[in-house]
Parts: structure tokens; C-alpha cells; sequence
């Protein structure tokens, strides 16, 4: 079983991820460009047995694109994005993985929220796109 580590910038909110092939995903939705600042966030989906965090965290009860709830949980101290839970993925952690400590081995391959996406941002032909999310 391959463990993955991150943490937050400031270091105080420590994650591992024990999944030898979490979902790689880049999500366009306007929440993820708010909530990180940028034109999307790049996520690793695995069950959430697999994922185990410490430190001064706290949520924001986010709604979805979808309507949904998505609790997004994040560094008290730095503000830095770690992970979401959403009630249309029950079960899963979704993990900002630009937060783990190696990111050279992320491969997304889905990307969804196409419809936001900011027209510079490249679409790489060999990922699944979604208009909104897959299902
Ligand atoms: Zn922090």
C-alpha cells in the first residue's frame, strides 16, 4: 500500500493517504476557483478510511454547482485548502492534492465543471471532461 503525506503551508495540518491509485481529478467549478484562488483545484479521490488528517482544521459548509452540500475543510492557521467532503460523492475524501509533499506522480484523469472553466486554461484530450460532474 502506498502512503502519500501533506500538509498545509504552514505545516501545523498534516494529511496521509493510503491508496495505491486515488483518482486524480481537476475540478473548474466556480467554489473550487473561489476557495483556492485560481482557475481550479486538482483533487485525489480515494474512500475515506484511506485518509487520515491532524491539526487545527475548520470547515466552511460549502453548497456545490450542484446544489449539494460540500463541506471544505481547511488549515485554521494558513487558510490553505486540505480536503472536502461532498454529499454527492458519500464516502469519499477528495484531497487537494497540491498539498502532498510529492506531487510529481498526479496524473489527472477527469476533469470536471468544463462549463466554468476559464477559457485559457488547457483541456487535455486524454482526461474524461465533464460539462458538470460524471453521473
Ligand atoms: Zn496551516
Amino acid at each position: 500500500m502506498t502512503r502519500r503525506s501533506g500538509s498545509c503551508l504552514c505545516g501545523k495540518s498534516h494529511f496521509t493517504l493510503d491508496d495505491d491509485q486515488p483518482t486524480v481529478a481537476i475540478c473548474h467549478c466556480t467554489h473550487c476557483q473561489k476557495s483556492t484562488a485560481s482557475a481550479f483545484s486538482i483533487v485525489a479521490i480515494s474512500p475515506r478510511e484511506k485518509f487520515t488528517v491532524t491539526g487545527p482544521l475548520k470547515k466552511f459548509a460549502d453548497k456545490g454547482d450542484s446544489n449539494l452540500a460540500v463541506d471544505r475543510w481547511f488549515c485554521a492557521e494558513c487558510g490553505s485548502p486540505i480536503w472536502t467532503e461532498a454529499e454527492a460523492m458519500p464516502g469519499a475524501a477528495i484531497v487537494k492534492a497540491g498539498c502532498f509533499d510529492d506531487t510529481s506522480w498526479l496524473k489527472p484523469t477527469l476533469q470536471i465543471y468544463c462549463d466554468s472553466r476559464q477559457n485559457w486554461a488547457p483541456l487535455a484530450c486524454d482526461t474524461a471532461n465533464f460539462a458538470k460532474a460524471p453521473g
